[in-house]
């Protein structure tokens, strides 16, 4: 179709990844106008965790448009919101002992992330935030701020500020704690880095390259920021909703964020929907303070509620995605051993695992291989070198089983192709890793 070069902006990404027009897709495939069907490991960018056009929800939407059930209520009080409520509280928040406010955003995760700051610097009065290295929080401008990328920071056209960045878990090694040196920043007042309002963290760095921190580091983290009365804010926007084996990514460290955000996956439908998770005691916003049209997309709500009582009214889904994460990763290791030359760990949690390749243009050849063998997988990093996989968790272990051979054999081929034959000293510098260290 020729309308997409014709008027469609430049700005386009994932489009020219996977060059064809899509139609149709249910479950873990997606199947493009002329009929061909793609496994999707790309799932929205980990926004279709429960698969595409999901029957149980599909059948609970239908019946609310079927009824008028209000469709958008700005912030207004309505059955869906309420209903949403009470099973996020019932299900998701009081059986883990969590006690926050919900407060609803606009629906992109970037608008739950530019709230929480707000939070966090109007209750603290303190005006920066600490992100991370390779940290993703969205393309606003305070989101921006937290972000490492250079490609979307230099597209603000202003300075971005308000941030300081700290080292994120491993990135300087896997001796060093990170954490040590955050102390330590804090502590000393000719340190530089003024007390921060907020640290902003991804427990498992999506767009940043399937970077996982491990769970003692998450904890020291949290010790740090208490120590000096700061606010911890986790990012679960990707991480969460079982992307990682528990509906909140952090849940195996035991700890409690003050500020938690969620979107991607929450509707459970595709529909936008944004949520920020604030602790009691830091919700001093004043009446529509922060505001936004799209605060009340009910739909969402109706699919959110349906995916919670489906998924998460106990814990199944949690073993299922346990199963299928440990199978991932047993794979993974195993393409590893047999492509990367032995010097390599596997890393990765639950469903959230990758490939580094550590050139992206070796992982985008194995990409774009994959993609002409039926699969959508897509790269993430700072050079694109890792691969994600991120379908949707309720795919059929068949299904998984499949889009992993396409993806060993991608990696076979382009390996193979490249200008010294496999077992020589290119593996040395190709290293398959699925952390990005
Ligand atoms: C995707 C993402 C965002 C931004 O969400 P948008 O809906 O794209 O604005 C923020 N934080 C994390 C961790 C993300 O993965």
């Amino acid at each position: 179709m020729k309308i997409f070069n014709e008027i469609e902006s430049e700005v386009q990404s994932y489009a020219r990844s996977f060059p064809r027009v899509f139609k149709k897709a249910k479950g873990e495939f997606i199947y493009d106008q002329d009929g061909n069907e793609y496994l999707d490991f790309l799932a929205g960018a980990g926004s279709m965790n429960y698969g595409h056009n999901n029957s149980i929800f599909k059948e609970k939407l239908l019946e609310y448009i079927e009824s008028d059930g209000i469709t958008n209520g700005l912030d207004l009080h309505t059955d869906a919101k309420g209903d949403f409520m009470t099973t996020f509280k019932k299900k998701i928040l009081e059986p883990r002992g969590l006690d926050y406010m919900l407060q609803f955003t606009g629906p992109t995760g970037t608008n739950a992330v530019e709230a929480a700051l707000k939070v966090a610097r109007n209750y603290t009065g303190r005006d920066t935030i600490i992100s991370f290295t390779n940290g993703f929080h969205g393309v606003t401008l305070g989101s921006l701020a937290a972000t490492g990328n250079s490609t979307h920071r230099s597209a603000s056209g202003i300075s971005l500020q308000g941030v300081h960045r700290m080292p994120y878990y491993g990135y300087l090694g896997e001796d060093v704690n990170t954490t040590a040196y955050l102390d330590k920043v804090l502590s000393d007042s000719s340190s530089g880095i003024d007390t921060p309002a907020a640290v902003i963290v991804e427990t498992v760095q999506g767009e940043g390259g399937v970077t996982s921190c491990d769970m003692e580091w998450l904890k020291d983290l949290q010790t740090v920021c208490k120590k000096h009365r700061i606010l911890l804010i986790v990012d679960d926007i990707q991480a969460g909703c079982g992307r990682t084996g528990t509906f909140f990514s952090f849940e195996k460290a035991g700890i409690q964020p003050d500020i938690i955000t969620l979107s991607k996956s929450l509707s459970g439908y595709g529909l936008p929907f944004s949520l920020v998770l604030i602790k009691p005691e830091y919700d001093l916003w004043k009446p529509g303070e922060h505001n936004g049209t799209f605060r009340g997309h009910n739909l969402a709500f109706v699919t959110a509620k349906a995916a919670i009582d489906a998924y998460w009214s106990d814990d199944k889904f949690e073993k299922e995605i346990r199963t299928k994460g440990d199978y991932v990763q047993k794979r993974l290791e195993d393409i590893i051993a047999k492509y990367g030359d032995g010097n390599l760990h596997a890393r990765g949690r639950g469903m959230f695992q990758g490939i580094n390749c550590v050139n992206g243009e070796i992982a985008n050849n194995i990409t774009s291989k994959a993609f002409k063998k039926g699969l959508m997988i897509e790269t993430s990093g700072a050079d694109d070198q890792v691969i994600k996989l991120l379908c949707p968790l309720t795919i059929d272990i068949k299904n998984l089983e499949k889009g992993i051979d396409i993806i060993e054999q991608s990696v076979k081929e382009v390996c193979r192709n490249a200008d010294v034959p496999v077992d020589s000293d290119y593996f040395d510098d190709v290293v398959l890793n699925n952390n990005n260290k």
